[in-house]
């Protein structure tokens, strides 16, 4: 089956369908390659952001400190529960929690980043009906010295590139910053233009406009290995049997890995998992939240609330922990007010809790590469908290680089042997 000039590219989730995209704009033969239903992974219940002002990596000083203390603890909001490999992928991510480490790698993702509204716009010109909006992000803080710190890191490393105020609103006129914000919110401020998208419904549009370019997208079809042929993969093993192509881009998220060790090229990809759960509340944001001290967010979707949060280590499952659920509930009061009074109301208050897997690397960077050893093997994964802000700009340059043979400069810091 297949054709050996098409380009296979195995994941349906918003970065492999952005990927496949650009790859046909360029024109390209492509099929994607998914092995469930298109935005079944992280792509499904994510908070949808699509913004400029949260470029950071996670890896940062302090971060592993703060993660440590809270080793164990279900209901804190990082868990870490020791798997295979969590060792030398916490070393690693360490040792790239340096000052230095930090703003090279905002700067890289900064720069990934800079034409992403552009690109959503561009999208919606040519057929996809993305549903982004742009109310723009409250940044909400318990502790006026907090949001004053974020707010300073914030502007040493926006560089001009989107605005900020120039100091934090505090007390009253804080929470006049949108409507939803408790009492208990000391200090706030907006970031205009930042946007928010319906994540499963953008991907299933990309779907949509992919096959409508003369893409083709399979689902319920597993990739479970490669045939190669002097450094090259002429086609995929899949359940369903054996598909030629030209070239393969993998964009299969967390779960990356075990396809690359199929190939012999280990990649250290560990599911930052989090949580999400939809709400109806009364006053609903009118913005994206960003709830600084709890590190969890809100934001407005389809008339309802979706909040997420929490980094879970605990291996490349979806595995969904409830305490991990009620944990996120109960930070949210403290921004969003008292909107439950006991856990067990939450399963008649709360729709669609979901768990999924960002996939990190140790440097917590995308790697968006031709695969060492492999001349039309390509990897577009990586994407940690923004896959959603960032799937169209990496795959517009992947697609650049699978088309012409050069890598986009761009994509420089996020090679495969950084
Ligand atoms: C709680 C939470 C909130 C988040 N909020 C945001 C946000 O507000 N903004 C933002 O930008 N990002 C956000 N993210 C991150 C974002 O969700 C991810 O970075 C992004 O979805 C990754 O997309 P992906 O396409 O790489 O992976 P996925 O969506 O996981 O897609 C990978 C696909 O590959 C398929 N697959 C796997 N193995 C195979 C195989 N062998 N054969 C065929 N198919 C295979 C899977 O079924 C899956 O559909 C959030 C994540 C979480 C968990």
């Amino acid at each position: 089956m297949g054709n050996t000039d098409t380009v296979l590219v195995v994941g349906g989730g918003i970065v492999g369908l952005s990927t496949a995209y650009y790859l046909l704009r360029a024109g390209m033969p492509v099929e994607v390659v998914e092995r469930s239903t298109v935005a079944s992974g992280a792509s499904l219940g994510n908070a949808g952001w699509v913004c400029l002002s949260h470029s950071a990596p996670v890896a940062s000083p302090g971060v592993v400190r703060h993660a440590l203390r809270s080793l164990g603890r279900p209901d804190s909001p990082v868990y870490l529960r020791p798997v295979a490999n969590l060792v030398p992928w916490l070393l690693g991510f360490w040792r790239n929690s340096t000052q230095s480490r930090f703003e090279r790698g905002y700067l890289a993702v900064a720069n990934l980043n800079r034409d992403t509204f552009e690109l959503f716009e561009e999208l919606r010109e040519s057929g996809v009906d993305t549903g982004l909006s742009r109310p723009g992000m409250v940044h909400a803080f318990l502790s006026p010295a907090r949001a004053r710190h974020h707010l300073d890191v914030q502007r040493m490393m926006a560089g001009g590139r989107y605005e900020v105020p120039a100091d934090v609103t505090l007390g009253d006129e804080a929470r006049d910053l949108d409507p939803s914000l408790a009492a208990s919110v000391g200090a706030a401020y907006l970031v205009p233009g930042e946007g928010v998208v319906e994540p499963a419904a953008l991907a299933r549009s990309l779907r949509d406009r992919v096959q409508a370019l003369g893409g083709k997208v399979r689902e319920n079809v597993e990739v479970s290995g490669f045939q190669r042929s002097h450094g090259m993969v002429t086609g995929l093993r899949t359940n369903q049997g054996d598909l030629a192509c030209g070239a393969v881009v993998i964009a299969a998220g967390m779960w990356s890995p075990g396809l690359l060790r199929r190939i012999d090229r280990p990649l250290p990809v560990q599911a930052g998992k989090g949580y999400s759960f939809t709400v109806d509340l009364d006053p609903a944001p009118a913005h994206t939240l960003y709830f600084g001290d709890h590190n969890l967010v809100a934001s407005p979707m389809n008339g309802t609330t979706r909040i997420a949060g929490t980094m879970e280590l605990s291996g490349n499952n979806n595995r969904l922990d409830w305490r991990r659920v009620v944990a996120l509930a109960r930070a949210s009061r403290h921004y969003l007010g008292n909107w439950f009074t006991h856990a067990d109301e939450l399963p008649g208050l709360i729709r669609d809790p979901w768990v999924g897997g960002r996939p990190l690397l140790p440097d917590t960077l995308p790697v968006i590469d031709r695969i060492p050893g492999h001349g039309n093997a390509f990897l577009n994964t990586g994407h940690g908290m923004l896959g959603v802000t960032l799937g169209p700009a990496s795959g517009r340059a992947v697609a650049e680089f699978v088309h012409t043979g050069q890598r986009p400069g761009v994509l420089e810091p996020f090679r495969f042997d950084r």
